[in-house]
């Protein structure tokens, strides 16, 4: 029985040692992968639960590593938060989906996640606006996508960030609404233009009556609130028609579109959007 314990234990350190190299490695590449601006830009479309049309995109960061393929950004995003690098990632993501936008309407929207380090950032608002202005997009156009992780730690500073953003007309989304600590002390103390439901409940109220309780639930209290809806997770037909039918604004999901490439959202707009 030592021997095996010893030999286990020998088998756990060689492959902590082969982790933390694998991670060194990937957080080299990532670096340089940030550095040459290698991060791209996809669009998953958003659509208007009214008619259906497309009125935006969210913009969510794809890298394509040269030889492990596409590395999800549930594992490239937080390196790049613990490494320093999120910003970077983040301006780089926006000038592209600024450019790649040019080739759509006017009034179509982009919606932009924001990591929460960036909100303890003061200088956050103007970094925005001053791409904006250098890209000659409209900030009205600009969505930001807020987690509560991000309101947390320095309420006061996250405050002041995203009123300097609203004053400036760009709307915040408080996104994965419902998986936080305390998301109705938050919708009370900050200003949102509207509420994102996580998608773990949209997801599951096929086969939940509870998620599909919980997902209503939300639904009227962002009403009375008078803040308007957006359902991200939208997998079928049945789960789109019971969010329109108790009246959620906005859809995202698989069903609707998956996020991908400009050259191919431009194919989801509507003709007068396109081109
Ligand atoms: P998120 O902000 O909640 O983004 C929505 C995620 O849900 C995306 O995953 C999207 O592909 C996925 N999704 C949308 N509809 C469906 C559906 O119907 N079914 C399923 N199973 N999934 C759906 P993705 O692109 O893998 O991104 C994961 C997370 O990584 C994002 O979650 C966001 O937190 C983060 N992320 C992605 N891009 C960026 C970025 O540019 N900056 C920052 N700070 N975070 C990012
Ligand atoms: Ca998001
Ligand atoms: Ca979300
Ligand atoms: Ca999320």
């Amino acid at each position: 029985a030592k021997r095996d314990g010893r030999s286990t234990y020998r088998f756990f350190e060689q492959s902590m040692d082969e982790e933390l190299r694998d991670r060194a490695a990937l957080e080299a590449d990532l670096r340089k992968a940030i550095g040459e601006e290698r991060l791209e830009p996809h669009y998953q479309p958003l659509v208007d639960m009214r008619d259906g049309h497309v009125y935006g995109f969210e913009v969510l960061a794809r890298w394509n590593h040269p030889t492990r393929g596409w590395i999800r950004p549930d594992v490239f995003i937080p390196l790049a938060e613990q490494i320093g690098l999120i910003s970077d990632l983040t301006w780089s993501l926006l000038r592209r989906a600024c450019r790649d936008s040019r080739q759509w309407s006017d009034d179509i929207r982009l919606a932009l996640n924001i990591s929460p380090v960036q909100l303890k950032d003061p200088l956050l608002p103007n970094q925005i606006l001053g791409i904006l202005a250098e890209e000659g997009f409209a900030p009205t156009r600009l969505e930001i996508e807020v987690t509560e992780t991000a309101l947390v730690s320095d309420l006061k500073t996250a405050k002041a960030i995203l009123s300097s953003l609203r004053s400036n007309g760009v709307r915040i989304a408080l996104d994965d609404f419902g998986t936080g600590y305390s998301s109705l002390y938050h919708l009370r103390e900050l200003k949102f233009d509207k509420v994102k439901i996580d998608r773990s409940f949209v997801q599951s109220m096929q086969t939940s009556s509870d998620s599909r309780k919980i997902v209503d639930a939300i639904v009227s209290l962002a009403k009375t609130l008078g803040l308007p809806t957006v359902a991200e997770g939208i997998e079928d037909k049945a789960v789109l028609d019971h969010l329109a039918s108790i009246g959620c604004d906005f859809g995202q999901g698989f069903y609707l579109g998956r996020a991908m490439p400009a050259e191919a959202a431009v194919e989801r707009l509507d003709p007068h959007d396109a081109g």
